[in-house]
């Protein structure tokens, strides 16, 4: 699997706004598919293991609380160079800086609340995935 595997959330903010469906469009014109599906919360230690290599930084309370703060949805998304090309779809961390037609760009509140999170490596979308995901509820 490793190479072809992303995982994602849409973050709290971008299911407060309405946006859940426009962005699973996105992720789906991008020719992603979905191996994994579901709307969640994460309790403030899920939150906090999740984020655990920010911990030293000054936003982690503020990153925690927000990720804690409402309902996400968190995928598995399968594709070609899934990991690198989600990024690009995504944009960068800060809405302000994204390029133009990316999902922060479009759905981001701000630097803080940026409407989803996409792995950094596949290493990571692995463990991420596990993290949310059991195995039968991945296909
Ligand atoms: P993510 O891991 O959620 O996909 P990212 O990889 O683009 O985002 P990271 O550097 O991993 O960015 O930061 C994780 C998250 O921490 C960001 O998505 C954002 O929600 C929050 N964050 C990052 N930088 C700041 C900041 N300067 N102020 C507030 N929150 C921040
Ligand atoms: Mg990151």
């Amino acid at each position: 699997m490793s190479g072809k595997i992303t995982f994602t959330m849409i973050k709290p903010d971008a299911v407060a706004d309405g946006h859940i469906g426009a962005i699973l469009g996105k992720i789906s014109e991008a020719g992603y598919k979905v191996k994994a599906l579901k709307l969640t919360q994460l309790t403030n230690a899920d939150a906090k293991k999740f984020y655990e290599v920010h911990a030293e930084r000054p936003f982690y309370g503020e990153l925690v609380d927000f990720m804690s703060s409402g309902p996400i949805v968190a995928a598995v998304l399968e594709k070609e160079n899934a990991v690198e090309d989600f990024r690009t779809l995504i944009g960068a961390t800060n809405p302000a800086d994204a390029a133009e037609g990316t999902i922060r760009k479009m759905f981001a509140r701000s630097v803080g609340e940026n409407a989803v999170h996409g792995s950094d490596s596949d290493e990571n979308a692995l463990i991420e995935a596990s993290f949310h995901f059991s195995g039968r509820e991945i296909f």
